[in-house]
């Protein structure tokens, strides 16, 4: 699936894609009345009711840009020593036969962007060559927000210790600041004149979201802004992986409002099929609109009409 915003083309290189968390363990503040009116749509994508599992997907962000070709988000990775999160240990998933089946190979690969450092989101920054980790670009520059880099840094005397990211440092970030590959950036850093870094804090300290905006079309990338649908109605539903929800609260809502202003497309880190859409401003709060998205995936990546869809 190709998604065109101006010059630049969207397509997503998926790692994985099923039934994970039920809704109140991902989302500590849930009340089940939050799905009644959305289930219609919810289920069976993003939601098994007999189950009562979210579906939810693990993929990157591979942007096109006029000059660059450009990850963003890097999953899991492969042969990853994760203990503490069963479902990420050991991982043997096809990522990069379906990079290969993009038509890209590891070396076309000339920037990699993370939105934060959490193990889903770094994986593939490195692979395991010969026994040792290894930066699976060998010609990208990876670019690190310098806040969220100095919030990880395991080697910091006062670094804070948290067990989901156990080991994520040493095999997924050091690799890449020792073969001298790793950039660090600070908010509002601008890549090919399309792309900019800017602040979106609460998930993580440091988290980022990346805005494309190419011919008065934009797009944002938003990380774990969002993980599931259900928080664009329901913004307030933090995770329990949050370091500050409050401030992840608000810099949802404030993407949420910008999105639906500037008309632009939400490429969210971990939504089910078609994996981005449209925020619309609706009865006070938001709605999400993936038609349009969908109709431009099954055409082939033809460029999004300028007219604004109706509500
Ligand atoms: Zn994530």
């Amino acid at each position: 699936m190709k998604i065109q915003i101006g010059a630049i083309v969207a397509e997503r290189i998926e790692e994985r894609l099923g039934y994970g968390f039920q809704p109140h363990e991902l989302f500590p503040a849930f009340q089940p009345h939050m799905l009644e009116p959305l289930r219609s749509w919810l289920e069976p994508t993003f939601y098994d009711a007999a189950e009562n599992r979210l579906r939810t997907s693990s993929h990157s962000w591979l942007l096109r840009t006029p000059n660059h070709l450009v990850l963003v988000d890097t999953c899991v990775g492969n042969h990853k020593n994760r203990p503490q999160v069963p479902r990420f240990h050991m991982c043997d998933t096809p990522w990069l036969a379906r990079l290969a089946e993009a038509g890209v190979r590891p070396e076309d690969i000339g920037y990699v962007l993370c939105t934060h450092l959490h193990c889903d989101h770094v994986g593939w920054n490195t692979r395991l060559v010969d026994g040792r980790w290894a930066p699976t670009f060998p010609n990208a520059r990876y670019l690190f927000g310098r806040k969220e880099f100095a919030r990880w840094d395991a080697r910091r005397p006062d670094y804070r210790h948290r067990h989901i990211n156990d080991h994520v440092f040493e095999d997924s970030i050091l690799p890449v600041v020792e073969s001298g590959q790793m950039t660090l950036v600070d908010d509002g850093y601008e890549l090919d004149g399309v792309l900019t870094v800017e602040p979106a804090p609460g998930h993580t300290e440091g988290h980022v979201r990346i805005r494309l905006a190419s011919e008065g079309r934009r797009a944002y990338c938003s990380g774990d802004i969002f993980h599931h649908p259900l928080q664009i109605y329901h913004p307030e539903l933090y995770t329990g992986f949050d370091d500050n929800r409050t401030q992840g609260i608000a810099t949802r809502r404030s993407l949420l409002s910008l999105c639906a202003e500037e008309d632009a497309v939400l490429l969210p880190a971990h939504f089910a099929e078609p994996h981005a859409c449209f925020v619309r401003a609706c009865g006070g709060g938001y709605a999400a609109d993936f038609d349009e998205v969908a109709a431009q995936g099954d055409a082939g990546g033809a460029p999004l009409s300028n007219e604004r869809a109706g509500p």
